[in-house]
């Protein structure tokens, strides 16, 4: 259950034990990619269909319908190799048992890249997609991308979406490594506004951390600043939630 999404059925296409992600986020509630390195076994296209089949009779059986159906996990769903197939199948899943149930991706927006993920993001009902900070050095520091990310090329990928996306972005602030953190300063705030007039998202997600972080120095972000974030983005007229709980 996601509480930022209603009542939500989860599909994970990545290790069960493990974690596969092409970040490695400070923050991150699976932990470290090493961490998670020895499980590297995804399901098989036929699996996730099975699998969510079987999640599906059980659903109508009971009468309890989800109100999203939604791509998260341990890590990212689109680097799943056969991610567009899957969500095509999803939705031809959804529209036999629970057609009113929406179908969401969580995803960190490294692979827009690809034409496939491209695609099946369009195809799906809701993309959620993470942008921590306007600056690549900061990107770098909280969200340790795998070599060859470019934010500025994310950010030019995103606009392909037409503003029909939603931004989540995750506040922090602490040490890890020698660096101070803090994605909340004046400056920070104002870029990242920037990048929000740019993109235009229906909704943008704000939150902080709340579990366990593999990074063992990071402080949450308390409510009321959150909370002046979320005005700034109102006043320009978007959409914006602020979550706690994660
Ligand atoms: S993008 Fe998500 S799954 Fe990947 S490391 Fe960051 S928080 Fe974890």
């Amino acid at each position: 259950m996601s509480r930022r999404l209603g009542s939500s059925l989860g599909i994970n296409l990545l290790p069960k034990n493990g974690k596969w992600c092409s970040f490695d986020c400070i923050y991150c509630e699976c932990g470290w990619n090493e961490y998670g390195a020895s499980d590297k076994t995804i399901p098989s296209i036929q699996e996730v269909a099975d699998a969510l089949e079987q999640k599906l009779l059980e659903i109508v059986h009971k009468g309890v319908f989800p109100n999203v159906i939604t791509f998260s996990g341990n890590g990212e769903p689109t680097l799943h190799p056969h991610f567009k197939e899957i969500v095509q199948n999803t939705i031809a899943l959804r529209n036999q048992y629970v057609p009113k149930t929406k179908i969401c991706v969580l995803s960190n927006a490294t692979q827009l890249h690809r034409s496939d993920v491209f695609e099946a993001l369009m195809m799906v009902d809701k993309r959620v997609l993470k942008i921590d900070s306007a600056f690549p050095q900061t990107v770098q520091t909280i969200d340790q991308p795998a070599p060859g990310y470019n934010l500025g090329n994310t950010i030019e990928h995103i606009k392909r979406f037409d503003g029909d996306f939603s931004l989540q972005t995750l506040f922090v602030r602490g040490f890890y490594n020698g660096s101070t953190i803090d994605n909340t300063t004046h400056a920070e705030i104002d870029a990242w506004l920037t990048v929000i007039k740019e993109l235009k998202p229906k909704e943008v997600m704000i939150y902080t951390i709340d579990r366990e972080t593999p990074a063992k120095e990071l402080e949450k972000i308390p409510l009321k600043t959150l909370e002046e974030i979320a005005t700034k983005v109102r006043s320009l007229g978007l959409d914006t939630i602020v979550t706690i709980a994660g």
